[in-house]
Protein backbone atom coordinates (compact mmCIF):
# COMPACT_ATOMS: atom_id res chain seq x y z
CA UNK A 1 0.00 0.00 0.00
CA UNK A 2 1.71 3.61 -1.07
CA UNK A 3 1.67 6.35 1.52
CA UNK A 4 -0.32 9.44 -0.11
CA UNK A 5 -0.61 12.91 0.55
CA UNK A 6 -2.39 15.63 -0.60
CA UNK A 7 -3.21 19.38 1.03
CA UNK A 8 -6.80 19.06 2.42
CA UNK A 9 -7.66 22.67 2.77
CA UNK A 10 -8.40 24.84 -0.18
CA UNK A 11 -5.42 26.13 -2.77
CA UNK A 12 -4.04 29.92 -2.21
CA UNK A 13 -3.30 32.03 0.08
CA UNK A 14 -4.84 31.01 3.85
CA UNK A 15 -3.79 31.19 7.57
CA UNK A 16 -3.38 28.07 7.69
CA UNK A 17 -3.26 25.08 5.11
CA UNK A 18 -3.31 21.59 6.06
CA UNK A 19 -1.37 18.77 4.47
CA UNK A 20 -2.57 15.19 5.43
CA UNK A 21 -0.34 11.98 4.77
CA UNK A 22 -2.09 8.36 5.01
CA UNK A 23 -0.51 5.03 4.90
CA UNK A 24 2.59 2.93 6.04
CA UNK A 25 5.67 5.96 5.70
CA UNK A 26 3.49 8.38 7.40
CA UNK A 27 5.26 8.24 10.67
CA UNK A 28 8.76 8.05 8.90
CA UNK A 29 7.84 10.93 6.61
CA UNK A 30 7.07 12.85 9.87
CA UNK A 31 9.94 11.80 11.87
CA UNK A 32 12.29 12.83 8.72
CA UNK A 33 10.95 16.10 8.40
CA UNK A 34 10.78 17.32 11.98
CA UNK A 35 14.07 15.68 12.65
CA UNK A 36 12.50 14.66 16.08
CA UNK A 37 10.09 11.27 17.12
CA UNK A 38 6.39 10.80 16.67
CA UNK A 39 4.60 12.42 19.11
CA UNK A 40 1.87 10.70 21.12
CA UNK A 41 -1.34 9.87 18.99
CA UNK A 42 -4.03 12.69 18.68
CA UNK A 43 -1.67 15.35 20.38
CA UNK A 44 -0.84 18.48 18.45
CA UNK A 45 2.82 19.54 18.88
CA UNK A 46 4.80 22.91 17.28
CA UNK A 47 7.89 21.62 15.10
CA UNK A 48 9.92 23.16 12.64
CA UNK A 49 9.74 21.11 9.09
CA UNK A 50 12.97 20.89 7.34
CA UNK A 51 13.70 19.35 4.27
CA UNK A 52 15.32 16.18 5.11
CA UNK A 53 17.62 16.11 1.67
CA UNK A 54 18.99 19.61 2.50
CA UNK A 55 18.05 20.34 5.82
CA UNK A 56 16.73 23.87 4.30
CA UNK A 57 14.18 24.91 6.80
CA UNK A 58 10.23 24.87 5.53
CA UNK A 59 8.18 26.02 8.17
CA UNK A 60 7.10 26.06 11.73
CA UNK A 61 4.11 23.85 11.72
CA UNK A 62 1.70 22.05 14.01
CA UNK A 63 1.84 18.17 13.46
CA UNK A 64 -0.27 15.84 14.69
CA UNK A 65 -0.70 11.79 14.16
CA UNK A 66 -3.34 9.66 13.87
CA UNK A 67 -2.08 6.23 14.48
CA UNK A 68 -4.15 3.73 12.20
CA UNK A 69 -6.84 2.22 12.95
CA UNK A 70 -8.12 5.46 15.09
CA UNK A 71 -7.72 7.48 12.32
CA UNK A 72 -9.95 9.03 9.05
CA UNK A 73 -8.68 6.32 6.74
CA UNK A 74 -8.17 3.25 9.40
CA UNK A 75 -4.49 4.10 8.61
CA UNK A 76 -1.67 6.00 10.11
CA UNK A 77 -1.91 9.44 9.25
CA UNK A 78 -0.54 12.61 9.93
CA UNK A 79 -1.04 15.96 9.65
CA UNK A 80 1.21 18.97 9.11
CA UNK A 81 -0.81 22.53 9.81
CA UNK A 82 1.88 24.83 7.82
CA UNK A 83 1.27 28.69 6.90
CA UNK A 84 -1.07 29.16 4.28
CA UNK A 85 1.15 30.71 1.66
CA UNK A 86 1.88 29.25 -1.60
CA UNK A 87 5.68 28.88 -1.18
CA UNK A 88 5.42 26.92 1.81
CA UNK A 89 3.04 24.81 0.57
CA UNK A 90 4.44 24.15 -2.61
CA UNK A 91 8.33 23.46 -0.58
CA UNK A 92 6.04 20.61 1.97
CA UNK A 93 4.53 19.42 -1.24
CA UNK A 94 7.26 19.26 -3.35
CA UNK A 95 9.51 17.30 -0.03
CA UNK A 96 6.86 14.88 0.26
CA UNK A 97 6.63 13.73 -3.50
CA UNK A 98 10.41 13.02 -2.82
CA UNK A 99 10.12 9.91 -0.48
CA UNK A 100 9.81 7.11 -1.78
CA UNK A 101 6.76 4.86 -1.65
CA UNK A 102 4.95 8.37 -1.28
CA UNK A 103 3.16 9.94 -3.81
CA UNK A 104 0.29 12.30 -4.29
CA UNK A 105 -3.18 11.50 -3.87
CA UNK A 106 -5.74 11.02 -6.28
CA UNK A 107 -9.28 12.71 -5.87
CA UNK A 108 -11.30 11.43 -3.20
CA UNK A 109 -8.54 9.02 -1.76
CA UNK A 110 -8.52 9.38 1.59
CA UNK A 111 -12.29 8.62 1.70
CA UNK A 112 -11.50 5.78 -0.80
CA UNK A 113 -9.39 4.18 1.83
CA UNK A 114 -11.59 4.90 4.76
CA UNK A 115 -14.22 3.14 2.51
CA UNK A 116 -12.26 0.37 1.99
CA UNK A 117 -10.97 0.12 5.62
CA UNK A 118 -14.71 -0.18 6.62
CA UNK A 119 -14.80 3.30 8.12
CA UNK A 120 -17.32 4.82 6.64
CA UNK A 121 -19.85 2.87 3.88
CA UNK A 122 -20.71 4.57 0.94
CA UNK A 123 -24.54 6.19 2.08
CA UNK A 124 -21.60 8.10 5.04
CA UNK A 125 -19.05 8.86 1.74
CA UNK A 126 -21.74 10.35 0.02
CA UNK A 127 -22.73 12.19 3.08
CA UNK A 128 -18.82 13.52 3.30
CA UNK A 129 -19.71 14.93 -0.28
CA UNK A 130 -22.67 16.55 -0.07
CA UNK A 131 -21.77 18.14 3.47
CA UNK A 132 -18.45 19.64 1.79
CA UNK A 133 -20.83 20.79 -1.02
CA UNK A 134 -23.69 21.98 0.99
CA UNK A 135 -24.91 25.70 0.73
CA UNK A 136 -27.63 26.25 3.14
CA UNK A 137 -28.63 24.90 6.39
CA UNK A 138 -31.11 22.22 5.35
CA UNK A 139 -28.43 20.96 3.61
CA UNK A 140 -25.78 20.70 5.93
CA UNK A 141 -28.14 19.28 8.35
CA UNK A 142 -29.02 16.32 5.98
CA UNK A 143 -25.63 15.88 4.87
CA UNK A 144 -24.18 15.37 8.24
CA UNK A 145 -26.67 13.50 9.56
CA UNK A 146 -26.15 11.00 6.55
CA UNK A 147 -21.95 11.44 6.92
CA UNK A 148 -22.93 10.40 10.69
CA UNK A 149 -24.62 6.95 9.45
CA UNK A 150 -28.08 7.56 10.12
CA UNK A 151 -29.19 6.36 6.32
CA UNK A 152 -26.55 3.33 6.45
CA UNK A 153 -28.00 2.28 9.83
CA UNK A 154 -31.22 2.22 8.55
CA UNK A 155 -30.33 -0.03 5.75
CA UNK A 156 -28.06 -1.80 7.84
CA UNK A 157 -31.11 -2.65 9.84
CA UNK A 158 -33.46 -3.81 7.19
CA UNK A 159 -30.48 -5.93 5.67
CA UNK A 160 -29.96 -7.77 9.13
CA UNK A 161 -34.05 -8.58 9.54
CA UNK A 162 -33.42 -10.15 5.76
CA UNK A 163 -30.40 -11.77 7.26
CA UNK A 164 -32.51 -13.73 9.73
CA UNK A 165 -35.32 -14.17 7.00
CA UNK A 166 -32.55 -15.76 4.85
CA UNK A 167 -31.19 -18.33 7.54
CA UNK A 168 -35.08 -19.48 7.99
CA UNK A 169 -34.79 -19.99 4.26
CA UNK A 170 -31.63 -21.72 4.15
CA UNK A 171 -32.53 -23.65 7.49
CA UNK A 172 -35.48 -25.02 5.55
CA UNK A 173 -33.39 -26.44 2.42
CA UNK A 174 -30.40 -27.53 4.85
CA UNK A 175 -32.19 -29.39 7.44
CA UNK A 176 -35.43 -30.69 6.12
CA UNK A 177 -35.47 -34.04 7.28
CA UNK A 178 -34.43 -32.82 10.60
CA UNK A 179 -37.33 -31.53 13.11
CA UNK A 180 -37.78 -27.61 12.09
CA UNK A 181 -40.12 -26.05 13.55
CA UNK A 182 -43.16 -26.39 11.96
CA UNK A 183 -44.14 -22.46 11.42
CA UNK A 184 -40.43 -21.67 10.31
CA UNK A 185 -41.77 -20.50 6.96
CA UNK A 186 -44.98 -19.36 7.47
CA UNK A 187 -43.28 -17.17 9.94
CA UNK A 188 -41.52 -15.63 7.01
CA UNK A 189 -44.87 -14.10 4.29
CA UNK A 190 -45.91 -11.27 6.97
CA UNK A 191 -42.24 -10.69 7.80
CA UNK A 192 -41.62 -10.07 4.58
CA UNK A 193 -44.32 -7.88 3.89
CA UNK A 194 -43.80 -5.84 6.79
CA UNK A 195 -40.17 -5.06 5.51
CA UNK A 196 -41.74 -4.33 1.85
CA UNK A 197 -44.14 -1.96 3.61
CA UNK A 198 -41.36 -0.01 5.74
CA UNK A 199 -39.37 -0.04 2.78
CA UNK A 200 -42.24 1.17 0.31
CA UNK A 201 -42.95 3.70 2.74
CA UNK A 202 -39.16 5.02 2.78
CA UNK A 203 -39.61 5.23 -0.98
CA UNK A 204 -42.71 7.26 -0.83
CA UNK A 205 -40.92 10.34 0.47
CA UNK A 206 -42.07 13.08 -2.22
CA UNK A 207 -38.42 13.17 -3.16
CA UNK A 208 -37.66 15.39 -0.26
CA UNK A 209 -33.88 14.17 0.26
CA UNK A 210 -33.08 14.75 -3.41
CA UNK A 211 -34.78 18.14 -3.85
CA UNK A 212 -32.95 19.02 -1.00
CA UNK A 213 -29.69 17.59 -2.45
CA UNK A 214 -30.40 19.00 -5.82
CA UNK A 215 -32.31 22.12 -5.00
CA UNK A 216 -35.83 23.11 -5.89
CA UNK A 217 -37.33 24.18 -8.44
CA UNK A 218 -40.12 26.67 -8.84
CA UNK A 219 -41.38 28.48 -12.17
CA UNK A 220 -43.05 31.40 -12.64
CA UNK A 221 -45.80 31.08 -15.88
CA UNK A 222 -48.14 33.11 -17.27
CA UNK A 223 -49.04 35.02 -20.55
CA UNK A 224 -46.36 37.56 -21.59
CA UNK A 225 -46.42 41.13 -20.09
CA UNK A 226 -48.25 39.89 -16.45
CA UNK A 227 -45.13 40.75 -14.44
CA UNK A 228 -43.09 37.48 -14.50
CA UNK A 229 -39.88 39.15 -14.77
CA UNK A 230 -40.28 41.95 -12.56
CA UNK A 231 -41.23 39.71 -10.07
CA UNK A 232 -37.79 37.58 -10.77
CA UNK A 233 -36.37 40.98 -10.23
CA UNK A 234 -37.79 41.97 -7.30
CA UNK A 235 -37.28 38.67 -5.67
CA UNK A 236 -33.69 38.37 -6.99
CA UNK A 237 -33.01 42.41 -5.69
CA UNK A 238 -31.07 43.06 -8.78
CA UNK A 239 -31.73 42.84 -12.47
CA UNK A 240 -31.44 39.64 -13.47
CA UNK A 241 -33.92 39.54 -16.21
CA UNK A 242 -34.85 42.11 -19.17
CA UNK A 243 -38.15 44.27 -17.94
CA UNK A 244 -39.87 45.35 -21.73
CA UNK A 245 -43.27 46.81 -22.43
CA UNK A 246 -43.09 44.95 -25.56
CA UNK A 247 -45.00 41.53 -25.75
CA UNK A 248 -42.86 38.54 -25.61
CA UNK A 249 -39.57 40.00 -25.04
CA UNK A 250 -38.87 37.35 -22.51
CA UNK A 251 -37.45 34.61 -24.82
CA UNK A 252 -35.41 32.28 -22.90
CA UNK A 253 -35.79 31.23 -19.23
CA UNK A 254 -33.56 33.00 -16.81
CA UNK A 255 -33.30 31.89 -12.90
CA UNK A 256 -32.49 32.97 -9.49
CA UNK A 257 -31.00 31.20 -6.60
CA UNK A 258 -33.07 31.67 -3.29
CA UNK A 259 -32.40 30.54 0.06
CA UNK A 260 -35.52 30.00 1.24
CA UNK A 261 -35.91 28.20 5.33
CA UNK A 262 -32.58 26.38 4.22
CA UNK A 263 -33.59 24.70 1.08
CA UNK A 264 -31.75 25.99 -2.27
CA UNK A 265 -34.26 26.88 -4.53
CA UNK A 266 -33.96 28.19 -8.09
CA UNK A 267 -36.56 30.76 -9.54
CA UNK A 268 -37.09 30.50 -13.09
CA UNK A 269 -38.52 32.88 -15.25
CA UNK A 270 -40.47 31.31 -18.41
CA UNK A 271 -41.06 32.12 -21.71
CA UNK A 272 -44.62 34.00 -22.12
CA UNK A 273 -47.61 31.35 -22.70
CA UNK A 274 -49.18 32.22 -25.55
CA UNK A 275 -49.60 31.90 -28.94
CA UNK A 276 -46.07 32.21 -30.32
CA UNK A 277 -45.84 34.14 -34.18
CA UNK A 278 -41.89 33.92 -34.49
CA UNK A 279 -39.81 30.77 -34.56
CA UNK A 280 -37.51 31.96 -31.26
CA UNK A 281 -40.17 32.72 -29.80
CA UNK A 282 -41.68 29.44 -30.32
CA UNK A 283 -39.33 27.54 -28.86
CA UNK A 284 -38.97 29.76 -25.72
CA UNK A 285 -42.80 29.04 -25.13
CA UNK A 286 -42.02 24.90 -25.79
CA UNK A 287 -39.08 24.79 -23.28
CA UNK A 288 -40.67 27.54 -20.51
CA UNK A 289 -44.01 24.63 -20.71
CA UNK A 290 -41.56 21.85 -20.39
CA UNK A 291 -39.60 23.74 -17.66
CA UNK A 292 -43.50 24.40 -15.64
CA UNK A 293 -43.99 20.89 -16.52
CA UNK A 294 -40.98 19.36 -14.62
CA UNK A 295 -41.18 22.40 -12.00
CA UNK A 296 -41.67 21.16 -8.36
CA UNK A 297 -43.84 24.53 -7.46
CA UNK A 298 -45.17 26.36 -9.47
CA UNK A 299 -46.08 30.30 -9.24
CA UNK A 300 -48.79 31.14 -12.08
CA UNK A 301 -49.57 34.69 -12.29
CA UNK A 302 -52.51 36.32 -14.10
CA UNK A 303 -53.05 40.04 -13.98
CA UNK A 304 -55.63 42.53 -14.63
CA UNK A 305 -56.18 43.86 -18.65
CA UNK A 306 -57.28 46.64 -20.31
CA UNK A 307 -60.99 45.25 -20.02
CA UNK A 308 -60.95 45.31 -16.56
CA UNK A 309 -60.77 41.70 -16.99
CA UNK A 310 -58.07 39.38 -15.84
CA UNK A 311 -55.04 38.15 -18.67
CA UNK A 312 -54.16 34.31 -17.99
CA UNK A 313 -55.79 31.85 -16.14
CA UNK A 314 -54.83 29.00 -13.76
CA UNK A 315 -54.96 26.50 -15.69
CA UNK A 316 -51.77 24.77 -15.29
CA UNK A 317 -52.15 25.50 -11.71
CA UNK A 318 -51.33 21.96 -9.79
CA UNK A 319 -52.40 21.02 -6.33
CA UNK A 320 -49.58 22.93 -4.11
CA UNK A 321 -49.04 25.48 -6.64
CA UNK A 322 -48.98 29.08 -5.98
CA UNK A 323 -51.44 31.44 -7.78
CA UNK A 324 -50.95 35.27 -8.00
CA UNK A 325 -52.52 38.12 -8.98
CA UNK A 326 -49.62 40.58 -10.23
CA UNK A 327 -50.54 44.50 -10.74
CA UNK A 328 -52.45 44.66 -7.06
CA UNK A 329 -51.74 48.22 -7.88
CA UNK A 330 -53.50 48.57 -10.78
CA UNK A 331 -56.70 46.53 -9.87
CA UNK A 332 -59.75 47.91 -8.72
CA UNK A 333 -60.02 44.68 -5.66
CA UNK A 334 -62.67 42.17 -6.09
CA UNK A 335 -60.19 40.68 -8.60
CA UNK A 336 -58.37 38.17 -6.51
CA UNK A 337 -60.17 34.85 -6.03
CA UNK A 338 -60.29 32.27 -3.37
CA UNK A 339 -56.88 30.94 -2.74
CA UNK A 340 -55.01 34.30 -4.73
CA UNK A 341 -52.19 36.01 -3.31
CA UNK A 342 -52.55 39.58 -4.87
CA UNK A 343 -49.49 41.17 -5.16
CA UNK A 344 -47.57 44.06 -6.99
CA UNK A 345 -43.98 43.14 -8.62
CA UNK A 346 -44.04 47.35 -9.43
CA UNK A 347 -44.61 48.50 -5.83
CA UNK A 348 -44.00 45.29 -3.81
CA UNK A 349 -46.66 45.12 -2.21
CA UNK A 350 -47.81 42.01 -0.77
CA UNK A 351 -44.56 40.19 -2.29
CA UNK A 352 -43.12 39.53 1.17
CA UNK A 353 -46.06 37.37 1.66
CA UNK A 354 -45.73 35.82 -1.37
CA UNK A 355 -42.35 34.49 -0.07
CA UNK A 356 -43.61 33.62 3.04
CA UNK A 357 -46.31 31.54 1.19
CA UNK A 358 -43.69 29.94 -0.81
CA UNK A 359 -41.29 29.30 2.16
CA UNK A 360 -43.58 27.57 3.93
CA UNK A 361 -44.69 25.04 1.02
CA UNK A 362 -41.09 24.59 0.18
CA UNK A 363 -40.13 23.84 3.81
CA UNK A 364 -43.07 22.02 4.28
CA UNK A 365 -42.68 19.95 1.13
CA UNK A 366 -38.68 19.46 0.92
CA UNK A 367 -37.39 20.86 4.08
CA UNK A 368 -34.53 18.29 6.43
CA UNK A 369 -36.56 15.70 7.85
CA UNK A 370 -36.40 14.37 11.06
CA UNK A 371 -36.02 10.76 9.31
CA UNK A 372 -33.35 9.69 7.44
CA UNK A 373 -34.12 9.74 3.67
CA UNK A 374 -33.03 9.29 0.46
CA UNK A 375 -30.77 11.67 -0.91
CA UNK A 376 -29.67 9.63 -4.24
CA UNK A 377 -30.96 7.97 -7.35
CA UNK A 378 -28.86 5.33 -6.25
CA UNK A 379 -30.44 4.91 -3.66
CA UNK A 380 -33.76 4.37 -4.88
CA UNK A 381 -32.98 1.96 -7.49
CA UNK A 382 -31.42 -0.15 -5.15
CA UNK A 383 -34.31 0.05 -2.82
CA UNK A 384 -37.18 -0.87 -5.73
CA UNK A 385 -35.21 -3.75 -6.47
CA UNK A 386 -34.79 -4.84 -2.88
CA UNK A 387 -38.72 -4.60 -2.79
CA UNK A 388 -39.05 -6.37 -5.92
CA UNK A 389 -37.33 -9.20 -4.76
CA UNK A 390 -38.93 -8.73 -1.38
CA UNK A 391 -42.16 -9.24 -3.41
CA UNK A 392 -40.77 -12.22 -5.14
CA UNK A 393 -39.78 -14.25 -2.28
CA UNK A 394 -43.37 -13.59 -1.02
CA UNK A 395 -44.74 -14.70 -3.68
CA UNK A 396 -43.04 -17.49 -4.13
CA UNK A 397 -43.75 -18.26 -0.76
CA UNK A 398 -47.65 -18.54 -1.06
CA UNK A 399 -47.36 -20.76 -3.73
CA UNK A 400 -45.34 -23.11 -2.17
CA UNK A 401 -42.12 -22.94 -4.84
CA UNK A 402 -39.19 -24.60 -3.83
CA UNK A 403 -37.45 -22.91 -0.71
CA UNK A 404 -34.17 -22.26 -2.31
CA UNK A 405 -35.77 -20.25 -4.92
CA UNK A 406 -37.24 -18.19 -2.20
CA UNK A 407 -33.92 -18.13 -1.00
CA UNK A 408 -32.64 -16.58 -3.72
CA UNK A 409 -34.84 -13.45 -4.13
CA UNK A 410 -33.91 -12.84 -0.33
CA UNK A 411 -30.55 -13.08 -1.59
CA UNK A 412 -31.20 -11.10 -4.28
CA UNK A 413 -32.97 -8.08 -1.94
CA UNK A 414 -30.02 -8.46 0.08
CA UNK A 415 -27.47 -7.75 -2.56
CA UNK A 416 -29.62 -4.89 -3.46
CA UNK A 417 -29.11 -3.19 0.20
CA UNK A 418 -25.67 -3.81 0.36
CA UNK A 419 -25.34 -2.29 -2.95
CA UNK A 420 -26.31 0.71 -1.12
CA UNK A 421 -23.98 1.00 1.70
CA UNK A 422 -21.40 -0.68 -0.03
CA UNK A 423 -21.37 -4.03 2.01
CA UNK A 424 -21.80 -7.20 -0.29
CA UNK A 425 -20.44 -10.26 1.64
CA UNK A 426 -23.58 -11.99 2.01
CA UNK A 427 -22.29 -14.91 2.35
CA UNK A 428 -19.41 -14.33 5.11
CA UNK A 429 -22.58 -13.12 7.15
CA UNK A 430 -24.51 -15.84 7.14
CA UNK A 431 -21.42 -17.81 8.45
CA UNK A 432 -22.00 -15.91 11.40
CA UNK A 433 -25.86 -15.98 11.54
CA UNK A 434 -25.43 -20.06 11.34
CA UNK A 435 -23.15 -20.14 13.69
CA UNK A 436 -25.53 -19.31 16.34
CA UNK A 437 -28.12 -20.88 14.32
CA UNK A 438 -29.27 -23.55 17.36
CA UNK A 439 -30.50 -26.16 14.80
CA UNK A 440 -28.44 -29.25 14.31
CA UNK A 441 -24.99 -29.44 15.88
P1 LIG B 1 -43.44 39.29 -18.22
O1 LIG B 1 -43.52 39.30 -19.70
O2 LIG B 1 -44.54 38.47 -17.60
O3 LIG B 1 -42.09 38.88 -17.69
O4 LIG B 1 -43.74 40.78 -17.72
P2 LIG B 1 -42.70 41.94 -17.36
O5 LIG B 1 -42.10 41.68 -16.03
O6 LIG B 1 -41.80 42.15 -18.52
O7 LIG B 1 -43.69 43.16 -17.18
C1 LIG B 1 -44.49 43.65 -18.24
C2 LIG B 1 -44.90 45.08 -17.96
O8 LIG B 1 -45.73 45.14 -16.81
C3 LIG B 1 -43.73 46.00 -17.67
O9 LIG B 1 -43.96 47.23 -18.26
C4 LIG B 1 -43.74 46.13 -16.16
O10 LIG B 1 -43.19 47.33 -15.71
C5 LIG B 1 -45.21 46.05 -15.86
N1 LIG B 1 -45.47 45.54 -14.53
C6 LIG B 1 -44.94 44.44 -13.94
N2 LIG B 1 -45.44 44.27 -12.70
C7 LIG B 1 -46.28 45.30 -12.47
C8 LIG B 1 -47.12 45.68 -11.36
O11 LIG B 1 -47.18 45.03 -10.30
N3 LIG B 1 -47.88 46.77 -11.49
C9 LIG B 1 -47.85 47.53 -12.63
N4 LIG B 1 -48.62 48.59 -12.69
N5 LIG B 1 -47.11 47.22 -13.71
C10 LIG B 1 -46.32 46.11 -13.63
Amino acid sequence: METIYALSSAGGRAGVAVIRVSGPEAIFVLEAMSGRPAPDARRAVLCRLFDPATRVELDQALMLLFEGPRSFTGEDVVEFHVHGGRAVVAGVLGVLSGFDGVRAAAPGEFTRRAFENGKLDLTAVEGLADLIDAETEGQRRQALRQMEGALGRLYDGWRGRLLKMLAYAEASIDFADEDLPEDLLARLGPELAGLANEIQSHLDDGHRGERLRDGVEVAIVGPPNVGKSSLLNRLAGREAAIVSDEAGTTRDVLEVRLDLAGVPVTLADTAGIREAEGLVEKEGIRRGLARAESADLRLVMVAPDSQGGLEGNFDLARGGDLKILNKADRASGGLAGEGVLAISALTGEGVEKLVAALTEKVEALFGASENPVITRARHREGLVDCVEALEAARMGLMSGLDPALVAEDLRMAMRALGRITGRVDVEDLLDVVFRDFCIGK
